[in-house]
């Protein structure tokens, strides 16, 4: 046996990814399974995007680029953020990576030394907690509830923040709940922040466009600009334009600190994929018309779910804004089946009804399900009969 080192032994496999693969094996042992554990819209990318990349590759960009994006991306970026979020960056100011994922992780590495603390509002998308960890950071977890409306509060987050607290990230709306802070709510947070002048902010932006809510998209340098200077912006094309395979995410945020990303970046990944570049160009300047016709889809999709899940017993769904998740409190549910937690209630899910679903243990939130409406609405309708008929009618 190999002995791992301890940085490989501290993280774990994405428990989403987990759920994705059990039921991908039932499926192939015959059983019939409606997978609603995608973290990714269930739509095509759009084929003016496809065509860019085709270009691209044509066009022979297929060479090695800048570490931190093309040029002609960067300014794409740069004009999203106007046009969009009403934020002016300068070129050295964006760096573009192999997704967002890549571009939290070069903010924690390029950030945080051990022991360094992050405070994460739970419940939480399953990568920060890893992604603070692999950098030797610690996780330090806010708790909030469905009947808070899984929003942390300006006092959770005074009480959350220590002498070693370098970052707290925001993401609205959020992964797993659909909820998006008002900006109300995120000028609240910002006056906190604006007290402590050590501590960075971290916005995850990455479902910015899959939203329904009426008015504009608000984050907290929006609502608090004076933090602007200690705040860095996530974002990217996989949700938006529904490309999670090209791996095209941007930060933008203080230069120091995007430098240093930047280089962490040219001594792991160097530049992410050329021909991906070209398509993401493509997908923040081109027609954003493909947007509404997701959105639309989502959101019936939404309405459907939430309904559906109010009608079982010990069930309790919150609306959310956006995303494509919903997140409903099953834990009366769970403890009515005799079952241990969410996680023997995932399985039997799985083999009673052939309904895969990701438990809310993985999100930090115990008692919840995370349920991905990024599948067709008769898929929906299905799985909502195939429930009915586990726990009953309400
Ligand atoms: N942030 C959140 C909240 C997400 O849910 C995801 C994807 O699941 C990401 C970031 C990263 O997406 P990607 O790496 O595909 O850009």
């Amino acid at each position: 046996d190999i002995e791992l080192a301890e940085r490989a032994r501290r993280v774990k496999p994405s428990p989403t990814l987990a759920v994705t693969a059990r039921a991908k094996a039932l499926r192939a042992a015959g059983q019939d399974i409606i997978g609603l554990g995608a973290g990714e819209p269930d739509f095509d990318t759009p084929e003016t995007i496809k065509e860019a990349a085709i270009a691209a590759i044509r066009a022979g960009d297929t060479k090695y680029t800048a570490v931190d994006g093309t040029p002609a991306l960067k300014e794409a970026v740069a004009a999203k953020f106007r046009r969009d979020n009403n934020l002016d960056y300068d070129l050295d100011q964006i760096l573009v990576s192999a997704g967002g994922k890549q571009s939290f992780f070069n903010l924690c590495q390029a950030l945080l030394n051990p022991g360094d603390e992050v405070v994460i509002p739970a419940p939480y998308w399953v990568s920060y907690p890893d992604i603070v960890r692999l950098a030797e950071g610690e996780a330090r977890f806010v708790e909030t509830s469905l009947d808070a409306g899984f929003k942390m509060t300006p006092d959770q987050l005074e009480a959350a923040i220590t002498d070693r607290t370098r970052l707290v990230i925001i993401n609205s709306p959020s992964n797993p709940t659909g909820v998006a802070y008002s900006r109300e709510e995120l000028a609240a947070l910002g006056a906190v922040l604006e007290r402590h002048p050590g501590v960075l902010v971290a916005t995850d932006d990455i479902y910015e466009h899959i939203r329904w809510e009426a008015g504009a998209f608000i984050n907290i340098v929006n609502a608090a600009p004076a933090l602007k200077d200690r705040a860095v912006v996530l974002n990217g094309v996989s949700k938006a334009y529904s490309m999670t395979g090209w791996r095209i995410g941007y930060a933008a945020g203080p230069a120091d600190l995007i430098a240093a990303m930047k280089t962490i970046q040219s001594q792991s990944t160097s530049n992410p994929a050329s021909i991906s570049q070209a398509a993401a160009v493509e997908a923040l300047t081109g027609d954003q018309s493909c947007i509404e016709t997701m959105v639309t889809a989502f959101k019936q999709r939404h309405d459907f779910v939430v309904d559906a899940l109010g009608q079982l017993p010990g069930v309790r769904p919150l609306p959310g804004q956006g995303a494509f998740y919903c997140f409903p409190d099953m834990s009366e549910a769970i403890q009515r089946l005799g079952l241990a937690d969410d996680v023997a209630f995932a399985e039997h899910l799985l083999t009673e009804a052939g309904v895969a679903l990701v438990p809310g243990s993985a999100f930090g939130a115990p008692g919840c399900m995370r349920l991905s409406f990024a599948t067709s609405l008769s898929n929906l309708e299905q799985a909502m009969e195939r429930l009915a008929g586990v726990l009953g009618k309400g």
